[in-house]
This record gives C-alpha cells, structure tokens and sequence, in this order.
C-alpha cells in the first residue's frame, strides 16, 4: 500500500485561522492573514475547534493518491459522500493477474493461503480469457474484491477529523485503517496545529462512544508526544466509557 500526500492548501493553518477569526472581528480575513502569528493563530483557530466549530477548518484541503489497496477497501472509503474521488477503471484499464491483496489471516493459515492463491490464479484465467473475448467492463465481473485499485481522494480538514474518528478506530476494518493512520500522519506533518487532537474519539473526545462494543484498547500511539504526556499525566484520560 502506498499514500502519499499530493497536494493541500497552502498555508492551511494561517488561512483557517483568519478565516475563524474574520467571524468575531472588524476587519477581513485580507488583514488577518497578514496579522497572524503562531500565538495569534493558536487563540483564533484554538478556540473555535475547542467548542466543535469545525466549519472553520473546511477552507483547508487534502489530496492524497492511494495505490495498491483492495477493491474491498476502496469501497468502505467511498462511502464517505464529503470527499471527492478519481479511481481507476476496470472498465477501461486491464487488470494485472498478480495484483492482490491477501489478509494476514489467511496469508498465517498455509492451508487457506494455499487455496486463496489458488482462487486468485483460476479467476485470473478465467478473467483473461474473457477479456479477448468481450468488453472489459463485463470481463470485471468475475474479479474478486481483493483486486488492488488506486485512488486519488480529496478530503477537507473538517471531513478528514470525521474520517479518521471513523476509520483510525479499532472497530474499524483493518486495511481502511492502516490506511486512514497513514493520512493521519501525513496531515499531522503539514498541519500539525489543525490536526493535533485528530484521531479516533479515544484520541480526540479522550473517550470512546461505543459502551459494550468498545474495544477497551484506546490508540495512545495516534497520540501527539504531547498530548500523550498529558493523557499519561491525566491517568484515565482516554480510557474508553464502560472499561
Ligand atoms: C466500523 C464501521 C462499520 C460499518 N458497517 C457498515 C455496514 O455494515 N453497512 C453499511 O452500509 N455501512 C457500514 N459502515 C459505513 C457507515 O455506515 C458510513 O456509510 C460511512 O462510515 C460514512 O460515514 P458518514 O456517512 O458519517 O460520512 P460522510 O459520508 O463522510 O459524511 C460526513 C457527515 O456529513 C453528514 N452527511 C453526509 N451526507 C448526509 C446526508 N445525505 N444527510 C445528512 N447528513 C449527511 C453526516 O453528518 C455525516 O456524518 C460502517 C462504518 C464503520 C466505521
């Protein structure tokens, strides 16, 4: 699996927070942009994202490209309506019989990886012979779910918040996931300020909203070295409700 982070508004922070600030102040957010400083842009955006106004961070966007991931896992991310997608069509680009995933689960089982594979080689077959013979956009029909597929995805700051409460939790599907951590940690590099608290609820509310389906396991390791000292100091912080 590949993500990489190819593009994202410039000056993401500085604009967001002229932006939360133009709501509370005589001038433009023309004249805040220039007026911002880190401390400024603390107090201006800070404040706003403390009391949930996320509104103000949907001027800040993030495209990132996602290559070798499953069909499986790309139809999970799409159902997320606020983002924007371009993904490769089977319909007009032929696909590559070694191009797969395979779960740990069964790549750990000698006898389900045996068969898996196996699947993968007959549907394969089956899938070229079809395609010299009718339209690929009915040969796709026997492709299985764990066809790789890349995707280019555009979120805002906003939408991405939502993304990773959904997606970086533990309850969620384990490819989506890893994918989604890797956003995480691409957006936190650009924007460390907007994405500080950013994470799954036990990371971002410091509990967890799913009562006898939590996990019990809060993602400490999505936490920020800062944020972590403090949920470490506040024993109990981000334990998740019900544990
Ligand atoms: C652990 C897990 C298990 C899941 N299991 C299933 C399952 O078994 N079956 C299944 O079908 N799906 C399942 N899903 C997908 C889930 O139901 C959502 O479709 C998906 O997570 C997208 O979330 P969303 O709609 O909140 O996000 P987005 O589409 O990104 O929307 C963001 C927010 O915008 C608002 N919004 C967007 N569109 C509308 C609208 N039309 N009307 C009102 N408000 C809107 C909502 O507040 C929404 O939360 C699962 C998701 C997770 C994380």
């Amino acid at each position: 699996m590949r993500v990489t982070l190819l593009s994202y508004t410039k000056d993401a922070e500085r604009l967001c927070a002229a932006a939360a600030h133009s709501c509370y102040s005589e001038k433009g957010a023309t004249d805040l942009m220039e007026e911002w400083d880190e401390e400024r842009g603390a107090r201006w955006l800070g404040n706003p994202l403390a009391s949930g106004h996320r509104s103000v961070i949907e001027h800040a966007s993030y495209t990132f490209s996602i290559e070798g991931i499953s069909r499986a896992c790309t139809h999970q991310l799409v159902r997320h309506r606020l983002a924007s997608f371009s993904q490769q069509s089977q319909r007009y680009v032929r696909q590559d019989g070694a191009d797969y995933v395979m779960p740990e689960s069964i790549g750990e089982d000698e006898e389900a990886a045996r068969r898996f594979r196996a699947l993968m080689d007959h549907i394969w077959e089956e899938y070229q012979f079809l395609s010299e013979r009718v339209p690929k956009e009915d040969a796709r029909y026997v492709l299985p779910n764990a066809c790789t597929t890349k995707i280019t995805v555009t979120m805002n700051a906003r939408e991405l918040w939502h993304f990773f409460e959904l997606r970086c939790c533990n309850r969620a599907q384990w490819e989506l996931r890893a994918v989604a951590d890797e956003m995480l940690r691409l957006v936190r590099k650009v924007s460390p300020f907007i994405f500080d608290k950013a994470g799954p609820p036990c990371v971002s509310r410091g509990r967890c909203p799913e009562g006898k389906m939590s996990c019990g396991r809060p993602r400490t390791e999505l936490c920020t070295s800062e944020r972590r000292d403090r949920v470490s100091r506040a024993q109990g912080d981000i334990t998740p409700s019900g544990h």
